[in-house]
């Protein structure tokens, strides 16, 4: 009969699988005739599954998918909010050039023009920097969150 002390050492070989076929017949007559060494066998097999279950790791993997899906959603509307502002930024430019070619008499329209491409570019700007602000302080926001 196996001492109960060698059962506790062979306790995570046996749950792990490790054991040969002899050891474990072994093992197993021990565990039928000895409580405690039952009780402790159970109590190693639920901790190996829980360290298990966290090295292959559900819990995390969602939360590294929600993770790199909000960096992801979060880049899309920051690269659409670019475009959109550059896109506009870069109509006011194009009508200021067009003024500028068939350069007239200053009307009112062409000084609003030029007063919306500078709104414009100035907006461009501001988003920008924004948003690269936003990308400097996005990984401590996520953490604390
Ligand atoms: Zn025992």
């Amino acid at each position: 009969m196996m001492s109960c002390d060698r059962m506790e050492n062979d306790g995570m070989r046996y749950i792990d699988g490790e054991m040969t076929p002899a050891q474990a017949a072994e093992f197993e007559k021990h565990l039928a005739g000895c409580e405690t060494c039952r009780r402790s066998i159970a109590e190693l097999g639920r901790v190996d599954s829980l360290a298990g279950r966290m090295r292959i790791g559900d819990p995390m993997d969602v939360f590294w998918e929600g993770y790199w899906k909000s960096i992801y959603k979060r880049g899309e509307r920051r690269t659409a909010w670019i475009l959109i502002v550059a896109g506009a930024a870069a109509t006011a430019l194009f009508g200021i050039f067009e003024i500028g070619r068939n350069f007239g008499p200053v009307t009112f329209v062409k000084v609003a023009a030029a007063v919306l491409a500078a709104g414009f570019a100035l907006l461009l700007v501001s988003v920008v920097r924004e948003r690269v602000h936003q990308k400097k302080t996005d990984k401590y926001r996520d953490i604390i969150r």
